[in-house]
Order: C-alpha cells, then structure tokens, then sequence
C-alpha cells in the first residue's frame, strides 16, 4: 500500500482519531500521513478514498504499528491508555 512517512504535528483544529475515533484536540499533537486507501465512511458519514489523509494519537498509531498489519479498520480500536503499562524492570 502506498503511504507517505507520518509525522508529528500539531493540531490547529481538532481531529478524530482513524485508531480509536477519539478527538485528537486542537493543540495537541497527532501523528499524520497519507495514503491510498479503499473507500470507508467515517462516523461523522462523511465517504472517503483514494488519496486520503490519516490522522491518530501518537500512541494509537504505535499501537497500529506494533500489530504489524497494513490496514485497518478505521475508529474501531481501543485507544491505548498510557498508563497502566508499567514496566519497572531494572536490567543488571
Ligand atoms: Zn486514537
């Protein structure tokens, strides 16, 4: 599939997240990248395909990232919570 590289960038206004279908806020920062995609209507109804714009918390798209896999179904997934995870482990 054909995608450009995501970046880190800021909000200026604010987003749902493709992952999890959160609001990304305004202000806040999101990964964001674009890809060829099948067509698949949002939750807010609006269609889309082709060249699309993706956007996620950066956590989510770590979450994507880690599973491996090159698509997605879009809004669908649990946003990973930050905390939670603790991993304490000292390595000697
Ligand atoms: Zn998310």
């Amino acid at each position: 599939m054909l995608s450009t590289e995501a970046t880190l960038r800021k909000a200026r206004n604010s987003y749902y997240c493709d992952w999890c279908g959160e609001v990304i806020p305004a202000k806040s920062h999101y990964m964001r990248w674009q890809q060829i995609d099948d067509t698949w209507t949002r939750t807010d109804g609006y269609t889309t395909g082709g060249w699309s714009t993706h956007r996620m918390h950066p956590e989510c798209l770590e979450k994507f990232l880690t599973r491996g896999e090159t698509s997605f179904r879009p809004q669908t997934h649990e946003r990973p919570t930050k905390d939670g995870e603790s991993q304490d482990k000292q390595e000697g």
